[in-house]
């Protein structure tokens, strides 16, 4: 991993995600290794033009101590978009924290996106926010099929872990199933595994992009052989997440669950 220390004009940006005013992404690059990741095109708009995704990353440095938290009051603010704000190397770096910590006292909606374990150890600061919720994006339970499609993300047991000891401690906090994979993601399992602890759930089609559907169809054709049709017809046409759109619905509504689909969207995702 090549790391460089860069200084950034801003580390709070206007965002282009529908319900989200601002977004931070503490650093540029992400360590994940997810084989579906959507952010990749950031290496075209950052420099980094002819490197590899996962083998860089930016530490971004930028005079925090001019952050108005006020400035934001009333507006939404999501970390993070294009990276995951609880990478490993946040522990020696510190760039979320230390971004965190110069938001206090704003009224905005902020919200927290991650995949990582260690968002537990931002629990006193989560604690001095008015509104703020905690979400931890997670596609399967299964921990093989995690290894392979997300290697160096958290495990799924740990980050329910995590959204289990953030919830315990008073803070409101949702769960985003996210990439669906059809075939393989098993939304009610997640979901009687977490009711206990989850406040609001969200979830997202797995998107292809020209970039991933090589690794996504390799992995099909490795590990699930008996897919392969339903994966190249879901690069066609849509009426598979039509139908899970529904079945989706009526679950939830069943059960009660507070909830937001975000399938066919286009243009963003959130990390
Ligand atoms: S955590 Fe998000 S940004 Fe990082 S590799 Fe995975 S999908 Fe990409």
């Amino acid at each position: 991993m090549k790391i460089n220390i860069k200084e950034a004009k801003s580390i709070i940006t206007k965002s282009n995600i529908p319900s989200i005013d601002f977004v931070i992404n503490p650093y540029v690059g992400c360590q994940h290794g997810c084989i579906y990741c959507y952010a990749e095109f950031m290496i075209r708009f950052t420099g980094h033009k002819g490197e590899k995704w996962g083998e860089f990353l930016d530490i971004k440095q930028c005079d925090l101590s001019k952050i108005n938290p006020h400035k934001y009051d009333r507006t939404s603010i999501l970390f993070s978009s294009v990276t995951d704000p609880y990478l490993p190397l946040e522990k020696k770096y510190g760039n979320t924290r230390k971004i965190l910590k110069s938001l206090i006292g704003t009224s905005a909606e902020v919200e927290i996106l991650t995949k990582s374990k260690l968002v537990t150890r931002d629990i006193d600061l989560f604690k001095q926010f008015d509104n703020i919720s905690i979400g931890i994006s997670i596609s399967t339970l299964d921990e093989p099929f995690s290894r392979i499609v997300e290697p160096k993300a958290s495990k799924p047991l740990d980050r329910l872990d995590a959204i289990k000891e953030i919830h315990d401690r008073g803070l409101k906090t949702y769960l985003f199933i996210s990439p669906f994979f059809p075939g393989i993601t098993d939304y009610r399992a997640i979901i009687e595994n977490t009711l206990d602890h989850t406040d609001h759930y969200m979830f997202e089609n797995l998107n292809f992009r020209p970039h991933n559907i090589p690794r996504i169809n390799a992995m099909i054709k490795k590990y699930y052989p008996q897919l392969i049709s339903l994966y190249q017809e879901l690069q066609r046409n849509h009426s598979y997440w039509e139908l899970l759109e529904e079945e989706i619905i009526n679950f939830c509504e069943k059960k009660g669950i507070d909830y937001r689909i975000e399938f066919h969207h286009g243009g963003f995702s959130k990390s």
